[in-house]
């Protein structure tokens, strides 16, 4: 039972660039009359991550709140780095946040000659030119705020460079020997229109058009062109492009093309405790520090799928961080917060011991079993309620017993009365304990008048746990897990950032009890007193039924 909360869809959420749009789409406005037209333009160098599903939320939330449509484009210019694992990883993640883009699947790199045919257009305006600068030497040549750019080359005739560019494309230099660059302006104050490349060289195989092409289009010149063939009206993209605008909107409107999209940037989402680049998420991948793109800890959208995150909660989450132009990092704990918050409405109750210890109820008759109906979800009726065995011999935490308790502890110790939960109301009696002083079964005996767990002389019981029947119990794995590196910060750490690893950031338990329904387990569930898991799949040649804990009980990440 998923809410229906897909970002866009919900009328009270507004933002700038819902404004932005309305008033373009309003009369009078740029795209009056036109559908709004929007696309998310991943680069599938890497598996997405949370910053992504933001995006996501935002390019494809648009165009449904505005009842338009939104194109998903693999953004494959750069012709060394791609690969199809990511293509098919990227379009199931978007899948499974819950959204659409029907047949509006591209590819930038079906472009290249369109691209290229721009190229040579702005080539015979006298807008490009071919420069023999290496990028060492352009970089010394690109002048200061009271000092123009110098490009020795700017003048070279319209033919030279027409005859330049096709040898380029024909695979006649090197690589790196040759580019094209926008004939814009050497002294602006805004150094991405100091004639810009637009086109360089590179002699390795494309992923898609193979060895095609010696020569691609560099991102700000490919990416208004993408946009404006798909008839894209808004482009929506994070802050860091904000510079690259002016560029963005001269190639717009000195290529021979109908359509004029416009561009409108937005904060990027920073978390903090992890990390958010396909780079340095590849490397954690690469080193095997964790187990893959879809390890637990990973903050991918894969991994956070396989932790438990549901889709509704991710998009909740982009919901609440808002859009907006200040950049901002959003604790880690605020993620927990939307699926904890959304679980605790939805997810079936369960009853697991880890760290089991036995309990006998020696005033049980022994060989007897009785089935207690307990409740699915307290919050939520309609979920049903479950049967569960119970019998003379339980597991109980080994923390709910202290044979000396501390102040305020109200949990097991010789003489107090303990509610198990749904079942009864017992008192402890005393323990047994090895010869090293280890406590190794706990004794107590049940009040047959407290079927349920209920008083029936208004007597108060402060504790209440969970047990589990140990003849019936089976047995589970679970996977408790805390954040991936123990720096807040660890892209801006002095240190590397693998350095800033959390050592402690995964513990496996294998000796843990469960009612024996979840011998069955699928999803999510709230084990009592826990927390939220989740059922994964096993390790190789382990046949017991594994859990992630998604999120803890309470708010107990966040250390301020
Ligand atoms: P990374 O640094 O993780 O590789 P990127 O920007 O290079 O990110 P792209 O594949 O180019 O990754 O991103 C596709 C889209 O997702 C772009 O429009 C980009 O602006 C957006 N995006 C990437 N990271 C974030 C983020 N942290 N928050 C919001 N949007 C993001
Ligand atoms: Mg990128």
């Amino acid at each position: 039972m998923e809410k229906d909360n897909i970002a866009g869809e919900n009328e009270s959420v507004n933002n700038f660039v819902y404004d932005i749009i309305r008033e373009d789409v309003s009369k009078g406005g740029r795209f009056y009359g036109k559908t709004v037209h929007t696309r998310f333009p991943p680069e599938p160098n890497g598996y997405l991550h949370i910053g992504h599903a933001k995006a996501i939320c935002v390019d494809f939330g648009a165009a449904k709140r505005f009842k338009g449509i939104c194109n998903l484009r693999m953004d494959d210019t750069n012709p060394s780095k791609e690969d199809e694992e990511y293509v098919k990883a990227i379009k199931e993640d978007v899948k499974w946040l819950g959204f659409d883009w029907d047949d509006r699947f591209y590819y930038a790199s079906e472009y290249f000659d369109e691209m290229y045919g721009y190229a040579v257009g702005l080539i015979k305006k006298g807008l490009a030119y071919v420069c023999d600068l290496t990028p060492q030497q352009m970089k010394e040549n690109r002048g200061d705020l009271t000092h123009p750019a110098v490009s020795p080359r700017r003048d070279r005739s319209i033919e030279e460079s027409l005859d330049l560019f096709e040898r380029m494309k024909n695979g006649e230099f090197e690589d790196g020997s040759l580019t094209l660059r926008a004939k814009i302006d050497l002294s602006s104050g805004n150094f991405n229109m100091r004639d810009p490349v637009i086109y360089r060289i590179s002699n390795s195989a494309h992923h898609r058009t193979g060895t095609k092409w010696h020569i691609y289009p560099m991102y700000d010149f490919a990416h208004p062109i993408e946009d404006a063939l798909e008839g894209i009206t808004h482009s929506l993209c994070t802050l860091e492009f904000e510079d690259h605008r002016p560029l963005y909107e001269w190639v717009i409107n000195n290529i021979e093309c109908e359509n004029k999209p416009r561009q409108i940037e937005f904060a990027r989402l920073g978390i903090n405790y992890t990390v958010m680049s396909k780079r340095k998420l590849k490397r954690l991948v690469d080193e095997k520090i964790v187990s893959g793109w879809d390890d637990p800890r990973m903050p991918t959208i894969s991994g956070l799928r396989r932790r438990g995150y549901t889709p509704s909660s991710i998009r909740t989450f982009c919901e609440k961080i808002g859009v907006s132009k200040v950049i901002s990092t959003v604790d880690y704990g605020f993620l927990e917060h939307c699926i904890r918050e959304e679980l605790n409405l939805t997810a079936k109750r369960a009853m697991v011991v880890l760290d089991p210890i036995k309990l006998i109820v020696t005033n049980y008759p022994e060989g007897k079993t009785e089935e207690l109906e307990v409740e699915n979800n307290p919050n939520d009726v309609s979920a049903g309620t479950r049967r569960v065995v119970f019998s003379r011999e339980i597991y109980i935490e080994s923390s709910d017993f202290e044979e000396s308790p501390r102040k305020g502890y109200f949990r097991f110790y010789p003489g107090n009365e303990v509610r198990l939960k749904s079942a009864y109301i017992v008192r402890c009696t005393g323990c047994k304990k090895d010869e090293n002083g280890k406590v190794t079964e706990v004794y107590a005996e049940y009040d047959p008048l407290t079927r349920g767990g209920n008083t029936h002389d208004g007597r108060k019981v402060k504790g209440t746990v969970q047990w589990v029947d140990v003849k019936s119990a089976q047995d589970v794995e679970i996977r408790l897990y805390d954040r991936l590196f123990v720096d807040s910060d660890p892209e801006h750490s002095d240190k590397d950032f693998i350095d800033c690893i959390n050592p402690n950031s995964i513990k496996v338990l294998k000796n843990c009890k469960a009612e024996s329904g979840l011998k069955d387990a699928k999803g999510r569930y709230q084990f009592m007193r826990i927390g939220y898991f989740c059922v994964d799949k096993p390790d190789e040649n382990n046949t017991s039924v594994v859990f992630n804990r998604i999120v803890s009980l309470k708010d107990s990440f966040i250390k301020k």
